[in-house]
């Protein structure tokens, strides 16, 4: 908070005599001491300041003091006490004033070029887009200057107009000679906000924004081996910066719609394959799909179901190149559901041919099912 002035605190003209003075004070701090006002919080602080102009302004050395240097010369200046609203401008220094405006804050909402916000899009690809890279058009909103107005804000004919409470500057200034040398008390125009200006008939198209948001189409190379989540940079087609700063930045967060045939693990890629008992037991020579088209897979003799084979380099190409991941096949033996009835006979006549366990890798197999199941059962009855 900036201190107001002792004078318009007491409501009492510079010239005030002692009287004068006394006499403002003692109605106000009739009419704002706490005890006739203990439901209003402010009431307090009033009393307050109250009290504290005028200890300064009934004490004619002080009172001498603060007409001459202002809160400084009587060691109340705003800046003094940490951060005030007005920063201190040491006119006669030049350059310093920007460097108090910054410890003090009185810089905050000055008028200066200020970047753009970022913007983000997310974006859907398809998996093999994803794997190779594509390019998309994408409809982005933004906001831009409105090309009705130009961005003044003024509806088209008229103009903003300076503004009358700090003629156009953006702030008040106080100027006061102390010990240091002069100060510029500064605050920002309650007015206009530290714009200048104000628009006495706003642009119907911005409402006096001076801003519209628009559709824009982007461009977007979107680069092979890219994954769910991965960010792309677009340096500069965010929000336009204001008041001469650089725009934001765009990201296009990439998502990759699922295929229903392959599934991706980082840069490889999984497949579950389907083959007959029968390849499975003798051994065929299968067509598998890659992402580029069918390949050739040897199934060697007695492949069991769940058995994966890898395809060297047929999975996503690496982000930053080196290479490509691989593909895994995963076969899935199908057990048949439709017999006719010498299928059925055949199967018979094999099962009795093979018995349970002439297969090594079977017997191992059932051998071990037969050890679940004991187990199980002792777990049940322990
Ligand atoms: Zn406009
Ligand atoms: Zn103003």
């Amino acid at each position: 908070m900036s201190k107001r002035d002792y004078y318009e605190v007491l409501g009492v003209d510079r010239n005030a005599s002692p009287e004068e003075i006394k006499k403002a004070y003692r109605k106000l701090a009739r009419q704002y001491h706490p005890d006739v006002n203990k439901a209003d919080p402010q009431a307090a602080e009033k009393f307050k300041e109250i009290n504290e102009a005028y200890e300064v302004l009934s004490d004619p050395e002080k009172r001498r003091q603060y007409d001459q240097f202002g809160h400084a010369g009587v060691g109340q200046g705003p800046g003094f006490q940490g951060a005030g609203q007005g920063g201190f401008d040491f006119g006669d220094f030049g350059g310093i004033g920007d460097l108090f405006d910054m410890f003090f804050g009185g810089g905050r909402r000055r008028a200066g070029p200020e970047r753009g916000a970022d913007l983000e899009y997310d974006l859907t690809v398809e998996f093999r887009e994803a794997a190779f890279g594509t390019e998309k058009e994408i409809r982005v909103p933004r906001t831009e200057t409105c090309d009705r107005c130009g961005g003044s804000g003024a509806r088209p004919g008229t103009r903003p107009e300076r503004c009358p409470t700090c003629g156009g500057t953006g702030h008040q200034e106080t100027v006061m000679n102390t010990p240091f040398g002069r100060v510029v008390n500064r605050r920002v125009c309650p007015t206009c906000r530290g714009e200048g200006r104000y628009i006495p008939e706003p642009c119907p198209k911005c409402g006096g924004r001076g801003q519209v948001r628009v559709m824009r189409t982007v461009q977007v190379k979107v680069p092979a081996g890219v994954d769910e989540g991965n960010r792309i940079r677009l340096a500069g087609h965010g929000e336009p910066g204001s008041r001469g700063g650089p725009p934001g930045d765009l990201y296009i967060v990439v998502h990759i719609r699922p295929d229903p045939f392959f599934e991706r693990d980082e840069y490889d890629v999984h497949c579950r394959v389907p083959i007959t008992f029968v390849q499975a037991a003798l051994g065929d020579e299968i067509e598998v799909p890659t992402l580029e088209g069918r390949v050739k897979l040897k199934i060697p003799p007695g492949t069991q179901t769940g058995t994966s084979f890898r395809l060297k380099g047929k999975g996503i190409p690496r982000l930053r190149g080196g290479g490509r991941g691989d593909q895994h096949v995963h076969v899935v033996v199908v057990t048949p559901t439709k017999l006719s009835d010498r299928a059925r006979e055949l199967l018979r006549e094999l099962g009795r041919e093979l018995g349970e366990d002439t297969h090594e890798q079977g017997q191992t197999f059932f051998e071990r099912m037969k050890a679940a199941f004991m187990r199980e059962g002792t777990g049940r009855n322990g």
